[in-house]
């Protein structure tokens, strides 16, 4: 049993099942984050987890103990929530110290605690001010200061970061990671981003519509999707479907123009329809002359897509667009080129959902 278990999680709103059976263990001083579109039940599943919300069947464990009729305040949690929801009338000093307050924590020691999860987050030395004194990011680690002074067997973070800019959130994630493992707190953090998730997490569980459809760590995550869906969700994705080919070369995919895509990760045998996702820094493209012909899928450039620090061709295919990753071993190409596209694709499990 993890430090966290929930044992067939079910919450239901009258007619609307919010979540269908979760299964979850979150090992000790691991990082998991719930990852998943709006409204996929990742909040809910952590608000019970919190007991802020009664789940309609199932069982929560934190350390040990089954604290499912327990009250928010005996799990011995640390939650902070997208909004900071700090008191704007309390110092910093008394944001943070107010917990301990309330559970009659002599004033030696309260003082000690406050002042050493300050110092944690870097922000001892604004202990006097108030909320509206600080920036949003300050704001955010006098929160993270409040659930840690606590000394919580677990922390709950839903989407804590999603407030901030791109620059602030960056740092915030490398702060909160490495706090958190100074701390070795088991943490769960909920986001609908993808890169956070896997940047941060030790392991990640990709929420569908109430139900977890993929846990695992982020490379096999991102590499080994066990679906369309989190192949599209987690990532930037590009699908092929067609009859699979086995040769001497190995398998492929023969495409129903007549192209063929080498592919990996099926035994399925000659004939049956496969599904397979390439990602963009997976792909290769050869520049064509006007009338050469190739065996793998040929696209025509759109357009490059400059970011800074890299950047990507759209290619069109047919009606769809594919992203390829610009490396410096590509030749250059200009709207209008016509390309052959050369990759190795992996075969999904689950070939249902075709795009
Ligand atoms: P988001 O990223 O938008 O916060 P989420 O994945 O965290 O989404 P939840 O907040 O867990 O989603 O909500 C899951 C589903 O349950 C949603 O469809 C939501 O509308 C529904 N829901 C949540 N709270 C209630 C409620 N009190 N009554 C009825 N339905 C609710």
């Amino acid at each position: 049993m993890g430090q966290i278990s929930a044992r067939n999680i079910t919450k239901a709103w009258g007619a609307f099942t919010a979540l269908k059976g979760v299964d979850l263990d979150v090992r000790e001083g691991e990082f998991l984050s719930i990852l998943g579109p709006s409204g996929c039940g990742k909040s809910t599943l952590l608000r019970i987890i919190a007991g802020l919300d009664e789940p309609s069947g199932g069982e929560i464990h934190i350390a040990g103990r089954n604290v499912t009729q327990d009250p928010v305040w005996k799990r011995r949690i640390g939650f902070v929530f997208q909004s900071f929801a700090l008191w704007p009338h309390l110092t910093v000093f008394r944001n943070v110290s107010m917990g301990l307050e309330l559970r009659n924590t002599p004033k030696a020691e309260l003082h000690g605690r406050v002042v050493e999860a300050l110092r944690m987050v870097q922000l001892d030395h604004l202990a006097d001010r108030l909320p509206s004194q600080l920036s949003g990011g300050q704001q955010q680690r006098v929160a993270l200061a409040r659930a840690i002074v606590l000394k919580p067997d677990v922390l709950l973070l839903d989407e804590p970061l999603s407030a901030l800019d791109k620059n602030l959130r960056q740092d915030m994630q490398v702060e909160l990671k490495s706090l958190q493992q100074t701390l070795g707190l088991t943490t769960v953090f909920v986001t609908h981003d993808q890169e956070e998730a896997l940047s941060l997490s030790d392991r990640v569980v990709v929420m569908n519509k109430g139900a977890i459809e993929q846990l695992g760590a982020p490379d096999a995550i991102y590499n080994g999707p066990v679906s369309e869906y989190v192949a599209r969700f987690v990532g930037e994705a590009f699908f092929f479907r067609g009859r699979i080919e086995r040769g001497e070369g190995g398998a492929c995919l023969r495409l129903v123009d007549g192209g063929a895509v080498p592919i990996e990760g099926t035994d399925a045998v000659q004939g049956e329809e496969g599904l397979a996702f390439v990602r963009p820094e997976w792909i290769t493209l050869e520049k064509l002359g006007p009338q050469q012909q190739a065996e793998a899928p040929r696209g025509v450039v759109e357009r490059l897509m400059f970011f800074g620090q890299s950047s990507d061709y759209l290619v069109a295919l047919g009606e769809r667009q594919m992203r390829v990753k610009r490396r410096p071993d590509m030749p250059v190409l200009q709207p209008g080129d016509a390309v052959a596209i050369h990759c190795t694709a992996r075969v999904l499990r689950d070939g249902q959902d075709a795009p």
